[in-house]
């Protein structure tokens, strides 16, 4: 089945993102999958091994997917241009973040109208994605496997994921009842990245954390990532920073 126009532009702003993959076969094998599911940007952070003949012997014809893919050292770096990112998780975490199902991610994004990419961020084959880079994703994504058997393989997810997106924008009407329109477009991980980052100095500056830091800035991220903040949104929150620091820095005097 062909996609329209406005699905393929939409394809289009996926990128699936593997961080620390092991097994360059896996590599391979997410490329095969996203060929079929019509999807074109693959990014690969930290790979072990890549490129690889193993990759390409299952890419199965795949090449161009992974000729074309981009390596990055850092996820923060991989996803700095993106306005959504999505982490996929095969256990439940500690910390209540945000959870969708394959299907609700696909019905989110079938919303999305904006320009930027959005992220999928696929985790390592053994240990997942660790809290640091779950802290740059907005929401998580987890596909619902038996309890006893609760890790799907690599490619496999991707391609669980890749296939509901695909069936929700082939299968549905256009109208989305989660779609919003901003006004101003939707910030970049890294304009709010760069926010967390100062509001996280300023709570320092002022002795704000009592115990762990790491969880309560954790828990102010989730809160930010709820509200979709605009560009103009971070503008104003980082102009309140600016302005309490110089009210700081007055009293210093
Ligand atoms: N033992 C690891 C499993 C990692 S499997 C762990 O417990 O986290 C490798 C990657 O495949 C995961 O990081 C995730 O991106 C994806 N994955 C595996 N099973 C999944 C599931 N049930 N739901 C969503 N993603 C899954």
């Amino acid at each position: 089945m062909v996609a329209s126009r406005s699905h393929t532009q939409l394809l289009d702003r996926i990128k699936i993102v593997l961080v620390n993959t092991s097994h360059p076969g896996n590599i391979g094998a997410t490329a095969r999958a996203m060929a079929n599911m019509g999807l074109s940007k693959l990014v690969l952070v930290q790979p072990l091994e890549y490129p690889s003949m193993q990759a390409t012997a299952r890419a199965a014809g795949a090449d161009d997917i992974l000729d074309d893919a981009e390596i990055f050292p850092t996820l923060a770096r991989a996803v700095a241009d993106c306005s959504h990112v999505y982490g996929t998780t095969a256990r439940l975490r500690s910390i209540t973040w945000p959870e969708y199902s394959p299907q609700e991610l696909a019905e989110q994004i079938r919303g999305n109208q904006g320009e930027k990419d959005i992220a999928l961020v696929f985790g390592r084959e053994r240990s997942g994605l660790t809290n640091e880079e779950l802290d740059l994703c907005q929401a998580l994504v987890h596909i619902p496997v038996d309890d006893r058997h609760t890790s799907l393989n690599l490619a496999s997810a991707v391609m669980v994921v890749a296939f509901s997106i695909r069936s929700a924008l082939l299968l549905e009407p256009r109208e989305s009842k989660i779609g919003k329109k901003h006004a101003s477009p939707v910030a970049t991980s890294e304009q709010l990245q760069f926010y967390f980052d100062s509001l996280n100095n300023l709570l320092n500056k002022i002795s704000f954390y009592k115990g762990n830091a790491t969880k309560v800035m954790r828990k102010l991220r989730r809160l930010y990532y709820k509200a979709e903040p605009t560009k103009e949104d971070v503008q104003i929150l980082l102009g309140t920073l600016a302005a309490i620091n110089a009210e700081l820095e007055k009293g210093e005097d």
